[in-house]
């Protein structure tokens, strides 16, 4: 392969997927077809809480997040794992058709799934739109951007010089003195030897 850095020209944007019991950060989000309710598909890391939740679930949500959005959201659904933190306590949610969705976004898209395709690394989730709104007008925040500003958008905060441990992977963060032998990241399933501590 020549330069398979081509493929950041995709425009991807952040959202919030969210469903019964968990949600994360997602990226790869698609309109596959039109109509009144067309299909949308999005792709969900296989090691991920998140998939494993929409395996037994019908519905899901996509929240879309603008430039401005409060980057407290961004690392509650990206860096944390329903393991380790309820994050529908952690962020202000509004039920609609039975989902959480994000209150502070651009808007949000319901979908009952109708098919899943299932990669090396990603499923492919895909759902039919069953309700949608716009909460506020503004720019979607692009993945892209979010690459380049990433360090200032999640500078890590440990209160009372708590050790926090990072997934030098994925950036999820494990908030405990020590890491145990045994360690994988919730997230992107690597071992403790990818964690970095002190931060
Ligand atoms: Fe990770």
């Amino acid at each position: 392969m020549k330069n398979k850095k081509i493929t950041r020209k995709i425009t991807q944007r952040m959202y919030v997927l969210t469903t019964n019991g968990g949600g994360c950060i997602v990226d790869a989000v698609s309109q596959i077809s039109s109509g009144d309710a067309p299909l949308i598909s999005v792709a969900v890391m296989n090691q991920n809480y998140t998939n494993a939740l929409l395996k037994n679930n019908e519905r899901f949500a996509l929240s879309i997040l603008g430039m401005e959005v409060n980057p407290e959201i961004i690392k509650t659904f990206g860096l944390c794992s329903m393991r380790d933190i309820n994050k529908f306590e952690s962020v202000v949610m509004k039920e609609i058709e039975g989902i959480p969705v994000i209150e502070d976004c651009l808007g949000y898209m319901v979908l009952e799934k109708v098919d899943s395709i299932v990669n090396e690394t990603h499923t492919l989730f895909i759902g039919k739109l069953i309700e949608a709104d716009v909460f506020l007008e503004g720019e979607a925040m692009s993945y892209g951007y979010y690459q380049e500003h990433k360090e200032e958008l999640l500078k890590i905060k440990t209160e009372n010089g708590n050790t926090a441990w990072v997934c030098t992977v994925c950036g999820y963060v494990y908030y405990k003195e020590e890491l145990p032998e045994d360690f994988q990241c919730p997230i992107c399933g690597v071992t403790k030897e990818l964690f970095q501590g002190n931060v």
